[in-house]
Order: structure tokens, then C-alpha cells, then sequence
């Protein structure tokens, strides 16, 4: 009796393994730009993985430096390959990697943070954009291990994008991969009335799902040691799926939500009310900041950490602006968010034209 074993054809051919590829290239890490590789493929395959990449699927990489993430997403079976990376020094290494991948590996040397993932695809034919609020994600994933000054800002702009179904996800509910600073992805993944919920968590749990991945509910399960990566980094490291929300707390503008939770936010220790009156002119902030919080049913009284996306995206569709004159458009304050002012104004502004123009 022989037991048969099916193997997987091989998706890459054999390569030199990271570290002398590393080598191969003269790739060193530059700590300025807080470059830390992940040297462990069952580390990065671990990543691949859980982002739920599978064969024939099409993938955008953000920051894929010597390519260990980029391998396993092409040992993964991924038709498509797109990585975005801003330093030179690594398209050699990438180009190596290309060659091996047959056509599948597409290299882009850009700023993630002015690229448009979801214009790369359609110009290349994206095979199979999804409805909106289909159950099944598009076959495309948006996978990045970028410098935590990245990953925050680039977020931000994800998110606002998911909000307006722009860039990739004009293409349906692509899920999102990316990694943190352990405490920033638990920050993203807090729940309600937890010390670690923040302006960040409102925002990512407005939109999305955010899954702190490799967890089971074990904490040390859910983290890379900062000594997978070299060079080490001073922190360990969360790795955050957000799945798009099929239909988002909020409706309002993006600019909207964003301006009012910040505001309250920044008052985090202080009652809602007081972030609040800062949306407003002075002379009027505490009667609308009352009547907005009658309107939604929230005490006055509470804190920022102690509400829910609903009742943060309540506020933000409560906070209607001023009737808006030229005179009161000259006493708005700079926290009331110009395109919501726009919105409801009777003036057309001009092209350039600045709120307190
Ligand atoms: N993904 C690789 C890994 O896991 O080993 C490299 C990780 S390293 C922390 C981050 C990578 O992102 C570097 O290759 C860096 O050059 C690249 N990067 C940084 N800022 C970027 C940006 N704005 N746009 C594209 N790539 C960027």
C-alpha cells in the first residue's frame, strides 16, 4: 500500500535563499528610512496566508524592498503581481525575482503614496471586479510591511478611498493586509471603552473590520518579534486585515467624519461636549454642541473611548453647518471642514477658492 502524496507544482523556481540574495544585491537597510526586512519565509508566507491569497488571484504589494513578502505571494499561486517601491536600490533584486515569476511580477518604482493601485489594475485589465455589496471579495489583495510613517498616513488615505470606492476598490471589497507597530494595530483593532481606543480606531472600525491576524486570542500569538526582521526594530510588530464594511457607519463626507473625530479625540480625556464646541464659532459652540448631542442621544458627559462608530457617525450626520453667509463663512473657524461648508453653501466657490477667501 503506498499512500499517494499530491504535491503542488512549484510556482517559483528555486532561488537563492533571502539572506545571500540580500548579499547578492548589497541591499543594507536603510535605518533612516526605517527599513527592517522580514527574513523568515514562513513569516512572510504566514502573512500571505492570512491575507487569503489564492491561486489566480492579483496582488498590489506596497514596500516589497528584497521581495520576501512578494515570494510567498508568488509561491501563493497570484496571476498578478504589482509592488510599489520607492528606493532604486532594490528594483535589481526585484527585477531577479521577476525574471523567475515568468510575466506574473509587474514592478513599479513610485511613491505608494501618490499611486493609484486601482488605475494600475484597470489599465491592465482587472479581470473580475466584484459589486460592491457581493458577499465575496474580489479575487485582489492590497498586501504592505511599509514604515510605520508610512503605514499610518497611508491608512488614512485608504480608508478615505474605501469611503468613495476609489482606487483598488473600485474593483469591489478588496481586502486590505498591512503591518504596524504592535500598538498601533491594537489601537486600530480596540474596541469600545478599552485605554487603547483612539481617533484611528474610530476611523478604520467606521469603514472596515479590522482582525489583528495570527490571533486566537492569545496576545503573544498575534505579534512578529522584532527579532524576525533585520535589522531588528525597537518594537514588535501587528500585522491588521481590514475587510471593507459592505455598508459603512458613516455617510457622511469622509472630511466629515474624519474633522469630528479628531476634534473629540483630541480632547480624549475631557467630556465629548468639549470637542464638540470646537466645530463651531464661539459665540454659538456650546447651544449647537448641546443640540447635536440632544439630537443623537448621547450624554454630555461621556468620553470619547466610551462611544461606538454609530453614534460617532450619527454626530458626524447631526453636525449640520451654519447657514452659511459670507459673513459667517469669514467667522468659521478653520475646524469646520471646507468641503462640508461647500456642500451646503448657496455661493458657488470658484476654482481656488479657499474657505476664508
Ligand atoms: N516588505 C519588505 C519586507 O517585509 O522585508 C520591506 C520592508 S521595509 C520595512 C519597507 C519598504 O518600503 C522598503 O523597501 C522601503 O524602501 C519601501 N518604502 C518606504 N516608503 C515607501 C513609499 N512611500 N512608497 C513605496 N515604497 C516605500
Amino acid at each position: 500500500y503506498v499512500k499517494a502524496v499530491w504535491k503542488m507544482p512549484p510556482r517559483l523556481p528555486p532561488l537563492p535563499a533571502l539572506r545571500d540574495f540580500i548579499h547578492l544585491y548589497k541591499l543594507r537597510a536603510k535605518k533612516i528610512l526605517s527599513q527592517n526586512f522580514l527574513m523568515d519565509m514562513n513569516i512572510t508566507r504566514k502573512i500571505v496566508r492570512a491575507a487569503g491569497v489564492r491561486d489566480g488571484d492579483w496582488v498590489c504589494e506596497v514596500g516589497p524592498g528584497p521581495g520576501g513578502i512578494t515570494r510567498g505571494i508568488l509561491e501563493a499561486g497570484a496571476s498578478r503581481v504589482d509592488v510599489i517601491e520607492i528606493d532604486h536600490r532594490f528594483i535589481p533584486a526585484l527585477q531577479h525575482l521577476s525574471e523567475a515569476a515568468e510575466g506574473r511580477l509587474h514592478i513599479h518604482r513610485a511613491d505608494v503614496l501618490k499611486t493609484c493601485v486601482g488605475e494600475v489594475w484597470r489599465e491592465n485589465g482587472f479581470p473580475s471586479a466584484s459589486h460592491w455589496l457581493d458577499d465575496r471579495a474580489p479575487p485582489a489583495h492590497v498586501i504592505g510591511n511599509l514604515p510605520f510613517n508610512i503605514a499610518s498616513p497611508l491608512i488614512i488615505k485608504y480608508l478615505r478611498e474605501m469611503s468613495n470606492r476609489a482606487g483598488p476598490w473600485t474593483c469591489g471589497r478588496v481586502p486590505l493586509t498591512l503591518t504596524f507597530q504592535l500598538e498601533v494595530a491594537r489601537r486600530l483593532c480596540s474596541p469600545i471603552d478599552n485605554e487603547s481606543r483612539s481617533r484611528i480606531s474610530i476611523m478604520a472600525q467606521m469603514y472596515t473590520d479590522p482582525r489583528l491576524v495570527f490571533s486566537e486570542g492569545i496576545s503573544a500569538a498575534t505579534i512578529i518579534p522584532g527579532a524576525c526582521f533585520v535589522p531588528p526594530p525597537k518594537v514588535d510588530v501587528g500585522v491588521v486585515r481590514f475587510v471593507p464594511r459592505a455598508v459603512p457607519a458613516a455617510s457622511s463626507p469622509f472630511e466629515v467624519v474624519e474633522k469630528l473625530v479628531r476634534q473629540v479625540f483630541h480632547y480624549r480625556q475631557k467630556y465629548v461636549l468639549k470637542g464638540l464646541k470646537t466645530l463651531y464659532p464661539e459665540e454659538i459652540a456650546e447651544d449647537r454642541a448641546h443640540e447635536l448631542l440632544r439630537e443623537v442621544r448621547v450624554s454630555p458627559s461621556t468620553t470619547s473611548i466610551r462611544l461606538g462608530v454609530e453614534e460617532y457617525a450619527a454626530m458626524a450626520a447631526s453636525a449640520r453647518p451654519l447657514p452659511i453667509t459670507l459673513d459667517s463663512l469669514a467667522s468659521l473657524p478653520n475646524a469646520v471642514p471646507a468641503p462640508y461648508a461647500y456642500a451646503h453653501c448657496s455661493i458657488m466657490p470658484s476654482e481656488g477658492m479657499r474657505l476664508r477667501d
